[in-house]
């Protein structure tokens, strides 16, 4: 008897056929599927604002985006002993971005150096607000950051004027970095093809938040998304000041956004479709979540 391909299949065992089966059935369905989760880790423990509120808040918020799964790595408490640092491993490889919601004691090197291995390699993180207190002292840190809250002679400062061209002061002239009253404020977009950016409308209301000033740093490789105007009646510097930034640090990506001082400006639809944008962007390169509804064009009631 011919021993035809047909024959031999009856030969192989109904189990084998079936785990066969299975294994196929996840890549075929990935095919048309909506785009895999990406893993975010945010990191909190220390912030001299109250990561234990907004943590949550932000959890809740990308997990209602469909888009996400989020893990918190959570610090040691401020001046903790060594040993309590020696279990603060995160294994950052294992997230598409890493989401700053610390600024405090400084990481264990080993940290350090894993992170920034995990960012030249091509890993994603995003700044918001507070998380541009951090590391002052870290150089490739600050580095990935482009410009943080720092004092006035720990680098350079990066504005735009009024004809929108881009204005550095050098590092120890001018304002150190700060805010006025918290107020609501406008954002107006500098870069409208910027993935993130793109469907936002070229001017949109902030609710009341801090507008962060003066900010300072190396400048390495910034790329200005959005800024806002400082007004001087409001405690500002009476120019435009960056609120939204990307740096790129090896094959990673950076993506800085300074709205979100508390769980209603974080969460607002003007600060919420930047972070997760931005996270999406950091992960990927390409944004897939729509712009909300709702985002205010007009100068609301103040
Ligand atoms: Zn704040």
């Amino acid at each position: 008897m011919r021993f035809t391909f047909w024959r031999f299949l009856t030969l192989i065992p109904a189990a084998v056929v079936g785990a066969v089966l299975v294994a196929a059935l996840p890549a075929l369905a990935a095919d048309d599927a909506a785009p895999a989760k990406i893993a975010v880790l945010i990191i909190d423990g220390q912030n001299n604002h109250k990561w234990q509120d907004t943590t949550p808040a932000i959890k809740e918020m990308l997990g209602k985006t469909g888009r996400f799964t989020v893990d918190v790595a959570t610090t040691p408490e401020k001046k903790a002993a060594k040993e309590a640092w020696d279990k603060f491993r995160p294994d950052f490889a294992k997230y598409g971005a890493v989401l700053m919601n610390y600024n405090g004691d400084n990481w264990p090197d080993e940290v350090n150096k894993s992170f920034e291995k995990y960012m030249t390699n091509g890993g994603g993180l995003v700044f918001y607000h507070a998380g541009v207190f951090a590391f002052a002292d870290w150089k490739a840190f600050n580095d990935m950051m482009g410009m943080g809250w720092r004092k006035a002679n720990q680098g350079m400062r990066l504005t735009i004027d009024a004809d929108g061209k881009e204005v550095r002061t050098p590092s120890g002239e001018g304002p150190a970095s700060g805010h006025g009253p918290a107020h609501p404020f406008g954002i107006d977009v500098r870069d409208p093809k910027h993935p993130v950016m793109e469907g936002l409308p070229a001017k949109f209301m902030h609710v009341k938040d801090e507008l962060y000033h003066g900010m300072r740093g190396p400048l390495t490789g910034m790329h200005i998304l959005a800024t806002a105007f400082s007004d001087k009646k409001s405690g500002g510097t009476g120019t435009n000041e960056p609120m939204v930034w990307t740096v790129p640090v090896g094959k990673g990506k950076v993506f800085v956004t300074l709205l979100g001082h508390d769980v209603a400006a974080t969460t607002a639809p003007s600060s919420a479709v930047l972070i997760s944008r931005g996270l999406e962007w950091a992960a990927t390169g390409k944004v897939t979540l729509s712009v909300p509804e709702g985002l205010e064009t007009e100068n609301p009631k103040h």
